[in-house]
């Protein structure tokens, strides 16, 4: 029987979204037993939203002062020295998934299984390849340990009704000291989520500037939405790498997803597929970005996202 064990994302009082979609990928997997495991310094308030979640079998915190920041050096040992005993160790294609899972597989000596879509057996999955151009079937060795992180554009959040027991883990194994957190400087902000928010609104080159930007961070607030980027904007500077959108941004599933001044490059269009209705506001009628748009407004943005935002009060 496959034994599941889910890594927590949170940010230390907090459940991320992220967590409920990778068990509903994990509950894909026959007669799976889904334990997932929330290392922190004071486990307490996410190991209880942890346990709500349909499907999951048990909750495992891991408290220690190492582990008030999600430093990945720190928490692989930790998590390779709980994993003997289950067939799978998951977390999410998140920020904070792409860089813990890899040390993961490192210290098992396995290649890790990267962005799970869908799950065809215990050890074969679907995974998207060439920004999603195309759809790969991967399978892992069935005689080691799968290390995967999941797509969690892909997965529906499973349902909260559950209470699974929480136990807490004796782990006093030694953790790197070569790594550790000294400060975050990334901007703290009041917005939603990026990657999990339901609305979404990005705005790209043809925003032309920093100061121009705040035209989105207004139509955003006033709609409720979270604020994303194309890869253009960010490398011009107008906002911070953390809120790019696409391939080697942050892959999002919103219900609404409103890009203004953006063209719709393959790239940037692989990190909004799965996004419910899609709106794009553009000059060019030509460009590729209509042809995903569910609604499209061929217009000067500096004109239509005012006016936009003015209709909202
Ligand atoms: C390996 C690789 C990975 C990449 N990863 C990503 C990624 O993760 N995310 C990403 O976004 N890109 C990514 N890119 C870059 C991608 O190919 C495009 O270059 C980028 O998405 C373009 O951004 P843009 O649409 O903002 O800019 P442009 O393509 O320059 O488009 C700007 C748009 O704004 C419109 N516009 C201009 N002025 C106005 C106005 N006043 N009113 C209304 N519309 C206006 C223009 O008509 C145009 O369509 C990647 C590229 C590579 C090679």
């Amino acid at each position: 029987m496959s034994k599941i064990l889910i890594i927590a994302e949170h940010d230390g009082s907090t459940l991320n979204p992220s967590v409920a979609k990778v068990v509903a990928c994990a509950a894909n997997i026959d007669a799976a037993e889904i334990d997932v495991m929330v290392l922190a310094s004071d486990a307490g308030a996410v190991a209880q939203e942890a346990a709500k979640i349909d499907s999951v079998s048990r909750v495992i915190s891991v408290e220690r002062s190492e582990n008030s920041h999600p430093i990945a050096a720190v928490l692989a040992p930790q998590i390779v020295a709980a994993a003997s005993g289950y067939s799978h160790v998951f977390g999410p294609s998140t920020t904070f998934g792409k860089d813990l899972m890899p040390h993961i597989a490192a210290l098992l000596g396995v290649n890790q299984v990267s962005d799970i879509m869908s799950v065809e057996n215990s050890h074969t999955f679907k995974r998207p390849v060439y920004a999603g151009s195309g759809l790969l079937n991967v399978e892992a060795p069935a005689d080691s340990i799968v290390v995967a992180t999941v797509r969690i554009a892909s997965f529906a959040s499973a349902g909260s009704s559950n209470s699974a027991p929480i136990e807490s883990a004796d782990n006093s194994i030694e953790v790197p000291v070569h790594t550790r957190f000294v400060e975050l400087t990334s901007g703290k902000s009041d917005r939603p989520d990026l990657q999990t928010s339901a609305k979404v609104v990005s705005g790209g080159r043809g925003l032309a500037s920093e100061e121009n930007f705040e035209l989105i961070y207004k139509l955003a607030d006033k709609l409720g939405a979270a604020v994303g980027a194309s890869r253009a904007a960010v490398d011009a500077g107008y906002v911070p790498n953390e809120m790019q959108v696409g391939q080697t941004g942050k892959i999002i599933a919103p219900d609404l997803y409103i890009a203004v001044g953006i063209s719709g490059a393959i790239q940037h269009l692989t990190g909004i597929k799965d996004a419910g209705t899609i709106v794009a506001i553009n000059k060019d009628e030509e460009a590729p970005i209509f042809e995903v748009a569910d609604i499209g407004l061929v217009a000067d943005l500096f004109s239509a996202v005012p006016e936009l935002t003015d209709t909202l009060d």
